[in-house]
């Protein structure tokens, strides 16, 4: 049985992808300081023998007993509040946390799949965003925590694989939603269904032209899966391509929740990006992958869990 090692696992990628590698047949080891993890995510595999929990910050040194195949480094606050309410935690898990999991990698002789982010295009001038694209980033704004973090990362997972020959892949992640996402999180899709549950006004920022692509939680992991298996060792985005303005996306989701809500406009995030947008040519080409499901399938499913969890 193969083992790997999820870190982040308690979140809301994290823990999609314990659900998959256990499927898969792996057995999973899953860390998290819970900063942002959820135990209730993966309450449903505590019980099971091939699964097991650590609290762990991965910014401290990690012993792992025994053999380890795979690391899949998916810790770090994700959504612009939570990275800005711990701006110093999601420096440090991305560069020390990182050189840790590298160096545990090295010691194990284990591939390492390291999550990256189109926060490392900034604000693009570019669109669609191709890998090649080297990017628009602020070094000292608020958001920098976060996408300065995720650069560095890239650039000593390269190092370590340059250095060491180590077995490395790096995934830049889109937007993406789903189940398990976190209604208070502060991203626009539980911001717009968490008013619209509320009877609130749906809250757009700027003048809402800004774009997002929104990729179906399944799908992504799906990506995910495939680049792990895969031998290709450079960046590589995975994400939907369907673009949407935020404002079109507000009027979906009053469509979908059947409210009566309005929408009102608010200032505009420090450094927000105003086009976002995956070429996801590469992933097409060497992993064989696209999405595949809608997004009113998708939101559909999504809305249901938010209204389960919130009854
Ligand atoms: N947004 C919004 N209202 C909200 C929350 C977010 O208009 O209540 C906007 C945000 O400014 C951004 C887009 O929605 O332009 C997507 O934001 P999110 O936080 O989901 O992800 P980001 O792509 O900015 O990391």
């Amino acid at each position: 049985m193969k083992k790997v090692l999820i870190t982040g696992g308690a979140g809301f990628l994290g823990s999609h992808l314990c659900d998959r590698f256990l499927k898969e047949g792996y057995s999973v080891l899953c860390m998290d300081n819970l900063i942002t993890g959820n135990k209730k995510n993966i309450e449903h595999l505590l019980d099971r023998d091939d699964f097991v929990f650590l609290e762990q910050d991965v910014c401290e040194f990690i012993k792992i007993d025994g053999d380890l195949d795979y690391i899949l480094h998916f810790a770090s606050p994700a959504s612009p509040i939570d990275y800005l309410k711990f701006p110093i935690e999601t420096l440090k898990v991305g560069s020390l946390g990182t050189h840790n999991l590298l160096g545990l990698a090295k010691a194990k002789k284990a591939r390492i799949l390291i999550a990256s982010t189109s926060e490392v295009y900034g604000d693009p001038k570019e669109s669609p965003q191709r890998e090649e694209y080297w990017g628009n980033v602020n070094p000292v704004g608020p958001r920098s925590v976060y996408d300065e973090a995720k650069r560095f990362q890239e650039a000593i997972t390269m190092a370590y694989n340059r250095q060491f020959g180590l077995e490395t892949r790096i995934v830049r992640i889109f937007n993406t939603y789903g189940p398990r996402m976190r209604l208070d999180d502060g991203r626009a899709l539980p911001a717009f269904v968490g008013q619209a549950l509320k009877g609130e006004d749906l809250t757009v920022f700027g003048d809402g032209s800004q774009t997002r692509s929104f990729c179906y939680v399944d799908d992504l992991v799906d990506g995910i899966y495939r680049l792990l298996l895969s031998d290709y060792s450079m960046p590589i985005n995975i994400g939907n391509p369907e673009e949407i303005s935020i404002k079109d996306f507000a009027e979906e989701i009053i469509k979908l929740t059947g409210s009566n809500q309005k929408i009102i406009y608010k200032d505009l995030p420090t450094d927000d990006p105003k086009q976002r947008k995956p070429d996801i040519t590469k992933a097409r080409d060497i992993l064989k992958w696209e999405p595949k499901i809608k997004r009113a399938e998708g939101l559909q499913v999504t809305y249901d869990y938010f209204k389960s969890i919130k009854s």
